[in-house]
């Protein structure tokens, strides 16, 4: 990569859902706390960040200023409510043209760089990228052809208007930024995209609002009780995240936990997205069927402090997804001294160190889950061990580490664009970028 020159102000595209809305329900999931987590971050680095996202309701203003050196726009395409995610293609010329308005405003060169969240934000970038002169850098989030290389079962495949829209942002971005080694693996093999326009960047989790505490008092503050075992589930409920899995594989073990007195409790915290928007009561209905409704306790999508209590207060968190590009929710996990038992799938293997900070599942056999959980909650010895090695694997993924990392892509999308278009604005930016960082440069 080039020498590092950073960008004075970026435009951050996240079309379908905001950062300021409450993740683990509807549309607001990891990509939400991605977006705003490293907005923040690069903020505080003293880059001007404005973040492009979907007016959802009419009493969103259209301007906000969510944080010091972070401006959220709310962009009017379509109706505010009631937009299903499936027809916002059909507004994203209507957003377009909200997002180079709001540009218009401006001198030219008002924004150094584009970073697209999740394919529809990349139809805008690339657009906007042409107009505006200034390169563009892309994250898929995940990619439909990897989803429906997984699909849970029953579950819709993702139609192929979206692996034609991922495509095109795929061939004409500056750079793809990806979760892991997996993923750029995967959109090499799946899009054809250039491995060196790549760059792996790991997402973090807030390792100070996620950290260790007392078991005790989170269950006591959170109202449970002191004596269950406790297996959580966090994440927008869906057939994709597989909560109904847990569910199947816990049935057995509250049964037999109930035979010996000590009881156990399915904790389930998030609410209804994607394809479980259906069936919103599915889920409930299987606990019911499962013979389990009186163990299982549903929870609305939690703020981040609660969540940690959450998680402090559970022997084991489960992520059985079909596909995750990532997986914040294993990490957050750890970072509050929780092992984790996940699939064996995309960057969970990444996010869990297999037999040290939790357990990687083959596949999505209901035997093989109640064997993997229930295999930790009768050694307590090897559980205590994986509490003690959670938070250290955890800490290797910090939001700090993030937002440095994008930067780096940053900086090595902007080079690579002045050097192809040297009379682009994208070329003063470079410039100006690489004289400013001779003027921060400490000299030697
Ligand atoms: N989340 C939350 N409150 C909830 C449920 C989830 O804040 O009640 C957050 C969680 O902390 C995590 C994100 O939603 O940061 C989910 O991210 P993940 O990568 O696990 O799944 P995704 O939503 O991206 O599929």
């Amino acid at each position: 990569m080039s020498s590092p020159s950073m960008p004075r102000r970026v435009a951050l595209v996240s079309v379908h859902t905001s950062p300021l809305a409450q993740p683990g329900t509807g549309d607001a999931g990891g990509m939400n706390v991605y977006v705003w987590q490293t907005a923040t971050r690069m903020a505080q680095r003293g880059i001007e960040v404005e973040i492009f996202t979907r007016a959802t309701s009419s009493s969103d203003a259209p301007v906000v200023t969510a944080a010091p050196g972070i401006t959220v726009r709310n962009v009017v395409a379509g109706p505010f409510e009631g937009l299903d995610k499936r027809d916002l293609p059909a507004q994203l010329c209507a957003f377009t043209a909200g997002v180079l308005r709001a540009e218009a405003m401006h001198k030219p060169g008002y924004y150094d760089l584009i970073h697209s969240h999740y394919w529809l934000s990349g139809q805008v970038g690339w657009l906007a990228r042409d107009r505006w002169g200034v390169p563009l850098v892309h994250t898929a989030h995940t990619l439909a052809a990897v989803k429906n290389a997984s699909l849970a079962k029953g579950d819709t495949a993702e139609p192929m208007l979206r692996v034609i829209g991922e495509q095109q942002v795929v061939d004409e971005a500056d750079r793809m930024v990806v979760n892991t080694d997996t993923e750029a693996t995967e959109l090499v093999s799946m899009y054809n995209a250039d491995p060196d326009r790549i760059d792996v960047v790991n997402p973090g989790a807030d390792l100070d609002v996620y950290s260790p505490g007392s078991r005790e008092l989170a269950r006591a503050e959170l109202g449970l009780r002191a004596d269950e075992t406790i297996l959580t589930f966090v994440g927008r409920i869906q057939p994709l995240k597989a909560p109904d899995v847990l569910l199947a594989a816990a049935a057995p073990i509250i049964e037999r936990a109930r035979r010996s007195g000590r009881p156990v409790r399915v904790l389930i915290v998030g609410g209804p997205s994607g394809s479980g928007l259906d069936r919103p009561t599915a889920l409930m209905d299987l606990a019911g069927e499962l013979g389990i409704g009186a163990e299982v306790t549903f929870l609305p999508p939690q703020p981040s402090a609660q969540l940690a209590q959450i998680y402090r207060a559970s022997d084991l968190v489960a992520v059985p997804s079909y596909s995750e590009s990532f997986g914040l929710v294993a990490v957050e996990a750890q970072a509050c001294g929780t092992p984790v038992v996940a699939a064996d799938v995309g960057g969970l293997s990444v996010a869990v160190a297999h037999g040290r900070s939790g357990l990687l599942v083959d596949g999505h056999d209901v035997e093989d889950w109640t064997a993997a959980i229930e295999g930790l909650l009768v050694t307590p010895d090897r559980l205590a061990g994986m509490r003690l090695n959670a938070r250290p694997h955890a800490e290797q993924f910090s939001w700090e580490q993030t937002a440095d990392d994008l930067l780096a892509s940053y900086s090595a999308a902007m080079h690579s664009f002045a050097a192809r278009n040297p009379g682009s604005i994208g070329a003063a930016s470079a410039r100006r970028a690489a004289r400013r960082l001779r003027r921060i440069r400490p000299k030697v």
